[in-house]
């Protein structure tokens, strides 16, 4: 096989595009020009995958459908901070109401930071029945505000409290 046999690649890509053609025919039974075809269609693909501005017409379509099988991730997270709320209000409160029970479950030295809580607890308390008289939405408001914060520095500590409970 020499140089000659092989078509100008020109010629061959032109021939190509109409569909027919001696080039192409060549190409056809040549190993060396047929995979510079399969290179070239290979390319041309990628090429119009990258190029194309307008997207398939089935991608609205797709993206529905993957939208109606799987929850928003904004909506996913925004449930989980809720569900971590709810849960440390839920554990403020346990500890609120049976402060001893709660101090026998947990360690000692997650027992100085319940003891911590309990102090800031006591100290807005009594803030707010000063204040309860005079306002007592906002100070309500408020004093949920302080207790959510509060709890969620309290839950943050007690998670890393392994690392900081000496063996
Ligand atoms: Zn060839």
């Amino acid at each position: 096989m020499t140089p000659t046999e092989c078509p100008d690649l020109e010629v061959l890509f032109t021939e190509l595009e109409e569909g027919t053609g001696p080039a192409l025919e060549h190409a056809a039974s040549c190993p060396l020009c047929s995979a510079m075809l399969e290179e070239h269609r290979q390319l041309e693909k990628d090429l119009y995958r990258l190029a194309d501005p307008l997207p398939p017409p089935t991608l609205v379509a797709s993206v529905m459908a993957r939208v109606a099988t799987e929850p928003p991730p904004l909506r996913r997270e925004l449930w989980s901070g809720l569900t971590i709320l709810v849960a440390s209000l839920g554990v403020g409160l346990a500890l609120l109401i049976s402060n001893d029970t709660a101090l026998s479950r947990l360690g000692t030295a997650l027992a100085s930071w319940v003891m911590d809580s309990k102090a800031l607890f006591q100290g807005l308390a009594s803030g707010a029945n000063a204040l309860w008289h005079t306002a007592a939405g906002p100070v309500t408001a408020l004093l949920v505000f302080l207790l959510l914060a509060s709890l969620f520095g309290l839950k943050r500590l007690a998670g890393n409290g392994p690392n900081l409970s000496e063996a």
